[in-house]
């Protein structure tokens, strides 16, 4: 087995002080220091590094324990039977390893019947009933000793003081789900809002804090609900006298209890993954917060010949659903460069699920932002999906930075044309102003050729690219001057390509004035307000001479966006490039003929879209939100009436069917250009 290096040593000592501090403010003080996302991560992070060098592996390792010490605000007691807690998956495929380890612990392997629930987000109980009554509530605390909670368990309205069942024997012990209903939840924290008081964090910490009220009162006042899910009668047969799971839930329905109804029984890993997905949104309409679901062998046999790990039963899983916000490493910082010469600092990241897909990268959107986040080298970050799509750094956890990490800092000069870079004081934004540097210039002609501006076809990034980096072309001017006969040299171009792509460029000069001018790409000067202005200056002399208080009366042009303008036909080689582009032939003059607003607004108004397969970046439910938004329609299955067909990895039959019917195929990259055009 390797030695670990001692920056691993470094980071398993980090970790387990960062988690250990957590889990204390977690369960000891009912109050988070972090996301539990991003702690199940970590924790995993954790528990993989013990895995490959067990010897770095401390009894105080919170991988080694359940829950915490219980506090001395209420008395200790042990438990009669421990209370564990569950391993966990975060996706099917961690699912699907979870059934094969158990499968290869028995002799043969057998056909699973498991029993799939609900995972309910509260505080675990250990309720011990004597001849039918109550006589002690407990919290779980360690698993092995938890405090004494009776009275404020006695409180709660769905647990029976007495079951319902005659001649039980001596001793039942029930465990469950403490838990408070949103509705509650919020209500509780406005009142503490109202008071000045701190806020709870989730249902979850507010249910354990309420159980550990020392004032049943108070308990009683916030109204905790109870699922039942585990029951134990200790007797001559040991303490599970049923056959299977759902006997015993049936049984503490019998004695008074309430169970949760959204349970049911699944026979294969695709039966699980439909209860998962399912429940995935309908999780939202229930009145209380579930973070996963709990999946068990249904067999008591079963269940008893697994057992135990030293934290959790081999024989059910907790399967999470997928996180908004994860932490994981900074492995290096690029820095790109647009076409207006703005520098955007990206992260570079170990890749890390979230959210169902992949992320490698994530945007730090420019220098302040970095010293804000005070980013270094090889930091643990948390990383969310801004809005739909890009994902971003939220924070940084300093505790968790390797030695001697150097800062991030925004680099002095442009990343692509080594010219100095300027950041004006009041703008967070640094730019390069070289006006000849390849990353503007590529920027600029890519925008020129995309569909809102001259939308011309064929003209892609990669040939743009070469283009720039073989001189052929130092301003979107220069396009005009090509000849097939220049472009053949070109990787992958044929005689007939770049007469088609002439020809293109060529067609281009009939678009009309106002994508002329949105094309330019001057700044704040988006498709809408080009085709206002072009709405109001006729022809481009007079949008030159214009002044700002001229433009900066017309509805929706304010007085940056106006001085934007100014400052742009100000510079020299700005209006040499207008006059290479009049002696072109492009449309320089006109009123705007078309409504751009719909159409920027709504480029896939009226197109339907089928998805297939699994995309690179986007998941099912972010591209149909992202087509529905842009006025598109996705329906589930191929038809005539289909425009377009999104295909992902692994494709299957409707891609065969789409095929059959001529219908166009798009990749996400095709989709997300339109989607921006
Ligand atoms: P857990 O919550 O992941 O799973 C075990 C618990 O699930 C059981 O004890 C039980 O109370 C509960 N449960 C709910 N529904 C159930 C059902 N139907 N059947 C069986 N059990 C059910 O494990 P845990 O040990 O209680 O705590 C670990 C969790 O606590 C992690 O998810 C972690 O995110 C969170 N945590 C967060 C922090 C933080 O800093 N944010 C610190 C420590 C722990």
């Amino acid at each position: 087995m390797s030695q670990a290096t001692p920056e691993t040593q470094k980071r398993v000592e980090q970790l387990r002080e960062q988690l250990q501090k957590a889990a204390y403010a977690y369960y000891v003080l009912d109050n988070p220091i972090m996301e539990d996302e991003v702690y199940d991560r970590l924790y995993r992070e954790l528990q993989t590094l013990e895995t490959e060098y067990p010897e770095l592996i401390t009894p105080d390792s919170p991988t080694q324990r359940v829950g915490d010490k219980p506090t001395a605000r209420f008395q200790s007691v042990r438990h009669n039977i421990s209370l564990y807690s569950l391993d966990n998956a975060f996706n099917i495929e961690e699912f699907t390893d979870w059934e094969k380890r158990w499968q290869k612990q028995l002799d043969n392997p057998i056909e699973p019947e498991y029993v799939c629930e609900l995972k309910i987000d509260g505080s675990a109980l250990a309720l011990t009933y004597e001849n039918g009554i109550l006589v002690r509530g407990a919290t779980r605390g360690d698993g092995e000793t938890g405090e004494e909670i009776t009275q404020n368990v006695k409180t709660i309205r769905s647990i029976p003081l007495k079951l319902k069942v005659e001649n039980l024997p001596s001793r039942v012990e029930v465990r469950g789900e403490a838990f408070l209903p949103l509705e509650t939840f919020d209500r509780i924290n406005r009142e503490r809002q109202n008071n000045n008081e701190a806020l709870f964090a989730n249902p979850r910490n507010a249910a354990a804090g309420t159980l550990r009220q020392l004032d049943p009162r108070i308990v009683d006042q916030r109204q905790l609900q109870f699922f039942a899910y585990t029951l134990y009668i200790p007797g001559e047969d040991g303490d599970r006298p049923f056959h299977t799971h759902q006997e015993a839930l049936q049984k503490l329905q019998n004695f008074g209890f309430l169970v949760n109804p959204n349970q049911t029984i699944c026979r294969s890993i695709e039966e699980v993954a439909q209860y998962y997905d399912r429940w995935d949104s309908q999780r939202r309409e229930l009145p209380y917060m579930t973070d996963g679901v709990v999946v068990k062998l249904n067999s008591i046999d079963l269940q008893q010949r697994l057992g135990f790990t030293q934290k959790a039963p081999r024989w059910a899983i907790a399967l999470k659903y997928p996180a908004e916000e994860v932490p994981t490493t900074v492995e290096s910082v690029t820095v790109q460069v647009g076409r207006t010469g703005a520098l955007t600092p990206v992260a570079n990241l170990k890749p890390v699920q979230l959210a169902g897909t992949t992320v490698s990268r994530a945007t730090l959107h420019n220098g302040d932002r970095i010293a804000e986040l005070n980013l270094h080298l090889g930091d643990t970050v948390v990383v969310r999906k801004a809005g739909e799509i890009i994902p971003e750094v939220v924070r940084v956890l300093p505790e968790l930075r390797p030695e001697n990490a150097p800062a991030v800092e925004m680099p002095k000069t442009c990343p692509e044309c080594n010219q100095p870079v300027v950041k004006p004081e009041d703008e967070a934004v640094t730019r390069c102003v070289n006006a000849s540097c390849p990353a503007i210039l590529r920027g600029s002609l890519k925008h020129w050729a995309s569909r809102g501006a001259l939308d011309i076809d064929g003209l892609g990034e990669k040939l743009i690219s070469q283009m720039v980096d073989r001189r052929f072309v130092k301003s979107v001017a220069d396009l005009y001057q090509l000849q097939p006969e220049n472009l053949v040299v070109l990787e992958r171009m044929g005689k007939k390509s770049a007469e088609k792509l002439v020809r293109s460029i060529e067609s281009s000069k009939q678009q009309p004035w106002f994508r002329v001018l949105y094309g330019l790409g001057i700044r704040l000067v988006g498709s809408v307000n080009a085709q206002t202005l072009a709405q109001h200056f006729p022809n481009v002399d007079e949008l030159a001479t214009a002044t700002v208080k001229d433009m900066a009366a017309i509805e929706g042009i304010g007085e940056t966006i106006a001085s934007s303008i100014v400052d742009w036909f100000g510079i020299p080689a700005n209006r040499e490039l207008v006059d290479r582009l009049r002696e072109a032939g492009l449309q320089l003059e006109g009123t705007a003929s078309k409504p751009v607003a719909a159409l920027h607004a709504t480029p896939l108004q009226g197109q339907t879209f089928v998805l297939t397969g699994t995309l690179p970046t986007l998941s099912r439910s972010e591209a149909k939100s992202l087509i529905e938004k842009a006025g598109g329609k996705v329906t589930g299955s191929v038809s005539s009436k289909t425009n377009y067909i999104v295909v992902g990895e692994s494709a299957g039959s409707k891609l065969e069917q789409a095929k059959k019917l001529g219908i166009s195929q798009l990749s996400e990259e095709e989709l997300l250009k339109r989607l921006n055009s």
